[in-house]
C-alpha cells in the first residue's frame, strides 16, 4: 500500500483504515508533541500533494479486502490533510466506495477558508484539534506557520460547526506546564462553548514526540480538566478493546507502515495488527538490523518508530 495504512486501532475511532493525503511531514503546524517528529515543510500552500485518483483506486482495492469489521475510513496520516487541495473530491469519492463512515482528522487551522469548510461538509465526522486559544500558548505548543492567527482559526471551526451536519469531535492535547494552567483552561472553555462540538476529547502526550520537553499531564489532571470543561468533555481511555486479524500485505511491510504513522509499543502493534508479540519481536529485530526501525524509552515504556529515511 502506498497511500493507505492500517487498519489501525485508535482511542477515538476504533479500528480504521488510514488514508494519507500529504507526504511526511507537510503541515501548517510544528507541534512540540507531534508523533511524526518535526515538520519538514511548514506551509499554508494548498495543492495536490498526493494524487487523488491513485489514492481512490488503492482505497477501492483495499476496501474489497475489508467488506466488514472496520469502524471508519480515516483521513489523516503524515501531516495536515486539508493542505491537499483535492480533499473534497477524495471525501466524496470515498463516500461512494466505502461501506464505512469517513472521518477527517485535522488540526483545524485552515477551516477559516471557505473552500476548506466546503470540502469537509460531506464527511461523517470531523475531528479538529484546538490545544490553546491564548496566542502565546498557541505559539509555544503548536508552533504554527507565522501567518496563522488563533482567533481566526477558532472562528473558522465555530463557523464550520454551524453548517456541518455530521459529528464534530474536538480534541485538546495537554502538555504539562504548557497549556494546562487555570487561565488556559478557562479560555478554552469559553471557545469550546461557542463552537458547540458534539464531543471534546481530552488527550495528553502518550508517545514520544518532536520535543523531549513535551511531558504528559496525569490522568487525574485530565479528569479534573474534563470536569471543568463540562459534560461533553471526555478523557480518552488508554486500553484498546478490539483485536483483529488483517489480511493486508506482508507482515514486515505492515509493521513498518504502521510505525511510519506513529511510534508504538509492542503491545500497541500486537493489538492493532493482530500479530503475536513473539512474531513481532522477530520482525522488529529484522527491521532494526535493516536500519528501518529504532526504539526509545518514553514514560517507562519502549516505543518503536520508523526511521524517516527508511
Ligand atoms: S500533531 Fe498534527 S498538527 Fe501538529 S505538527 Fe503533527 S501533524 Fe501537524
Amino acid at each position: 500500500m502506498k497511500y493507505l495504512y492500517g487498519p489501525v486501532l485508535s482511542r477515538r475511532l476504533g479500528l480504521s483504515l488510514g488514508v494519507n493525503l500529504v507526504p511526511r511531514k507537510v503541515c501548517t503546524y510544528n507541534c512540540i508533541y507531534c508523533q511524526l517528529g518535526r515538520t519538514t515543510l511548514r506551509t499554508l500552500q494548498r495543492q495536490q500533494y498526493l494524487p487523488i485518483e491513485e489514492i481512490l483506486r488503492e482505497a477501492e482495492e483495499v476496501l474489497q479486502l475489508h467488506p466488514q469489521g472496520l469502524d471508519f475510513v480515516s483521513i489523516s496520516g503524515s501531516g495536515e490533510p486539508t493542505l491537499n487541495s483535492r480533499i473534497g473530491e477524495l471525501i466524496r469519492g470515498l463516500k461512494d466506495i466505502s461501506p464505512y463512515p469517513v472521518a477527517v482528522i485535522t488540526n483545524g487551522s485552515l477551516l477559516f477558508m471557505d473552500e476548506v469548510k466546503e470540502a469537509l461538509l460531506p464527511a461523517d465526522v470531523v475531528l479538529p484539534s484546538l490545544d490553546a486559544v491564548n496566542p502565546a500558548v498557541f505559539e509555544t505548543i503548536n508552533r504554527p506557520h507565522p501567518d496563522l492567527d488563533i482567533a481566526r482559526i477558532t472562528e473558522g471551526i465555530r463557523d464550520f460547526r454551524r453548517s456541518f451536519r455530521g459529528k464534530l469531535w474536538l480534541e485538546v492535547l495537554f502538555c504539562r506546564g504548557i497549556n494546562d494552567n487555570r487561565d488556559d483552561i478557562l479560555a478554552l472553555k469559553r471557545a469550546i462553548d461557542e463552537i458547540e462540538p458534539d464531543l471534546v476529547h481530552l488527550n495528553t502526550v502518550l508517545r514520544p514526540g518532536a520535543e523531549d520537553y513535551a511531558y504528559p499531564v496525569s490522568e487525574e489532571k485530565l479528569r479534573a480538566i474534563a470536569r471543568q470543561l463540562g459534560p461533553k468533555a471526555v478523557t480518552l481511555a488508554t486500553k484498546h478493546e478490539k483485536r483483529v486479524i488483517s489480511p493486508l500485505g506482508p507482515l514486515k511491510e505492515r509493521v513498518l507502515k504502521s510505525l511510519e504513522v506513529r511510534p508504538q509499543t509492542l503491545e500497541d502493534l500486537s493489538h492493532g495488527l493482530g500479530i503475536g508479540e513473539g512474531e513481532l519481536v522477530q520482525i522488529l529485530e529484522e527491521l532494526s538490523t535493516e536500519g528501518k526501525v529504532t526504539s526509545r524509552l518514553f514514560n517507562q515504556r519502549i516505543y518503536y518508530e520508523a526511521l524517516t529515511n527508511s
